[in-house]
């Protein structure tokens, strides 16, 4: 349902879920958050309200990590609880992603990775992207979302992490907003502006089968042919 994710020099904890915050009008019946402190991933989630997130965040104390991505939860497929909240992870816990949206093709591809000895967590529709982005991933994450674009049917907006790479997120989207705001050494990702309107007014609207590598210093767009490319900057003459 609302999707945010951070990269920068503050934390990204806080930052994740202030902006979930902005979305809560959108309505979710659970919420989490996947943090790379380094190269460690640290998930949280909840069924609830992010107020009982942040319970569990605060449990742990403090949280400094720069990169993260979060997520509010609007169930489509499999329960509203701990264990089907976004973020999900691949087996390894390598690969982390959220989504929104619907993965109509999902039981088809679940039986796939499952013969070829997938195991999975959760029974949501969404669980399947980051074990597909695993198959894929050799350490360039653009061209396994490229490839996982090609196989997924439905509406998406996901964003991702891998733990080979602390310092980076990427969102892929079609049929689902996705945007990209910009901000001075941090930058962003989310389902949505509102989300993010208190950090930056200046912003890369996704188009279908876009993907970004967002860095703390910088933004890469790229097309399915894993092609760079020029995007037109968006200002937001609204306030937060
Ligand atoms: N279909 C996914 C699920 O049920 C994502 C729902 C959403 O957009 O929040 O987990």
């Amino acid at each position: 349902c609302g999707i945010v994710g951070y990269t920068g020099n503050n934390n990204a904890a806080e930052i994740l879920v202030n902006g979930l915050k902005n979305l809560e009008y959108r309505g979710y019946d659970s919420a989490g958050i996947a943090v790379l402190n380094e190269h460690k991933l640290d998930l949280y989630k909840s069924k609830g309200s992010l107020n009982k997130l942040e319970e569990k965040l605060d449990n742990n104390g403090k949280i400094l990590a720069g990169t993260g991505i979060g997520h509010t939860r609007w169930a489509t497929h499999g329960v509203p609880s701990d264990y089907n909240s976004h973020p999900h992870s691949d087996c390894n816990g390598k690969i982390t992603i959220v989504h929104n949206g619907i993965i109509e093709n999902y039981q088809d591809l679940k039986e796939d990775l499952f013969a070829k000895g997938h195991k999975f967590d959760s029974r949501t529709d969404s669980e399947v992207v980051a074990h597909l982005l695993e198959d894929f991933y050799d350490g360039d994450m653009v061209q396994a979302l490229i490839e996982v674009d090609k196989l997924l049917e439905g509406s998406y907006a996901i964003v991702a992490i891998s733990d080979d790479e602390p310092e980076t997120i990427y969102g892929l989207k079609k049929d689902s907003p996705l945007v990209a705001g910009i901000g001075n050494q941090e930058n962003y990702l989310a389902s949505d502006i509102p989300a993010l309107l208190s950090k930056t007014k200046d912003f890369y609207i996704f188009e279908d089968d876009e993907i970004a590598k967002v860095n703390r210093d910088r933004i890469e767009f790229y097309n399915l042919q894993g092609e760079l490319l020029e995007k037109d900057l968006f200002e937001a003459d609204w306030d937060a």
